[in-house]
């Protein structure tokens, strides 16, 4: 399918966005940055607050109890198998067409394979069906909230 003109024109906005985020460490610390930023720091473990460095780049681990938490927990991305930059991308593309966009195109414009794009598709035009009075909105800022929001970042205590 073909982008509409307001479509295209929100795309423009996140040109910017594309030129930063073009490798993996750059995404992770945009992705910490974020989820961490709206809900601070708080072990999903045992609720500790103070960490340290994790086993991987902008992981957490609490200072309490161990457990680390990646940055890509709980945001769109988790279990994510594609290249962080490439799936900043199609989320983008998803956001700014309100999934219109068909997984032909993505693959074409992300050089992906069609069936990846599809199940990725799938999975974040349900959490936009989910969140959609959170996104009758679209701007950059709502975006960045979408990423770190759908999987309920931050969750209440689970034993
Ligand atoms: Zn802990």
């Amino acid at each position: 399918m073909k982008m509409n003109d307001t479509s295209l024109q929100i795309a423009n906005e996140f040109d910017e966005i594309g030129k930063i985020l073009s490798d993996d460490s750059a995404c992770m610390e945009l992705l910490a940055g974020l989820k961490w930023a709206q809900t601070g720091y708080s072990c999903r473990r045992c609720e500790y607050t103070l960490y340290c460095g994790g086993n991987s780049p902008y992981s957490r681990r609490c200072t309490k109890c161990g457990y680390i938490e990646s940055a890509q927990r709980g945001t769109v991305f988790e279990n994510c198998k594609i290249s962080l930059p490439v799936a900043f991308q199609l989320v983008m593309l998803l956001y700014v067409t309100k999934g219109k966009i068909s997984s032909y195109e993505l693959s074409r414009r992300l050089n992906v394979r069609q069936n990846t794009c599809l199940f990725y598709s799938q999975k974040i035009n349900r959490l936009l069906k989910s969140k959609r009075s959170a996104h009758q909105i679209m701007s950059y800022q709502n975006w960045l909230t979408f990423l770190v929001s759908p999987n309920n970042v931050k969750r209440q205590k689970k034993v």
